[in-house]
């Protein structure tokens, strides 16, 4: 099965598709996760990328549609894959067609999680990770047991990223309402589109996501 997450950032596109991809071995596909490791490595997508990102706008779209065109065609996609920050343009849901067309595979489902704008800055000012295993905590939602310390892996190394605060998170939801919405009436048109609560608990929103894939399935 072959779906995409769509959502504001802080939504929870991310931590759902972790939960899908180690529950069904579907492949998360995280645009955002592959640039910020293209940055750590210095390559020239990360060099192009980086000041972009941290300004919170959008990467040019050919970009994008050469990195996610490479991916999709790797032979783990074929178990299913989740798109996770990727299509974010008009342009590259249409793109995004065309190449899985190339290829014989085709989407199944296209869900949209819904949250309030204020919950969205407060997940996303609160959040870090453990720079070793990739544990993701929160300040409120979901602190370390010791400070300083991962509690997964006890790796003292704790980030945050660069465009996890409130000025920037300004342009990230610009860009999402003016770029990334218009996106939604497209796969609507196509009957691929479900919208579901963003706002509940994270089990009850992986189950909602269940339930769709179930459907379509
Ligand atoms: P994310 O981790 O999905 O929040 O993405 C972090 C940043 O990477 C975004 O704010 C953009 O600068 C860039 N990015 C990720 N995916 C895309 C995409 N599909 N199109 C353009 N820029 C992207």
């Amino acid at each position: 099965m072959n779906i995409i997450l769509i959502g504001a950032p802080g939504a929870g596109k991310g931590t759902q598709a972790k939960i899908l991809e180690q529950k069904y071995g579907m492949v998360q596909l995280s645009t955002g996760d592959m640039l910020r490791a293209a940055v750590k490595a210095g390559t020239p997508l990360g060099l192009e990328a980086k000041s972009i990102m941290e300004a919170g706008k959008l990467v040019p779209d050919a970009l994008m549609v050469n990195l996610i065109k490479e991916r999709i065609a790797q032979a783990d996609c074929a178990k299913g894959f989740i798109l996770d920050g990727f299509p974010r343009t008009v342009a590259q849901a249409e793109a995004l067609d065309n190449m899985l067309a190339e290829q014989g595979k085709s989407l199944d489902k296209v869900i949209e999680l819904k949250v309030d704008e204020a919950a969205l800055i407060e997940r996303v000012s609160g959040r870090f990770t453990c720079a070793k295993c990739g544990e993701g905590y929160h300040d409120k939602f979901k602190p370390t047991q010791k400070a300083g310390l991962c509690d997964k892996c006890g790796g003292t190394e704790l980030s945050r990223r660069k465009d996890d605060n409130a000025e920037t998170m300004k342009t990230r939801l610009k860009a999402f309402n003016e770029q990334t919405a218009p996106i939604l009436p497209y796969y609507r048109q196509k009957g691929l589109l479900v919208s579901i609560d963003g706002m509940a608990n994270m089990s009850v929103v992986t189950k909602a996501i269940e339930e769709i894939m179930c459907a379509s399935s």
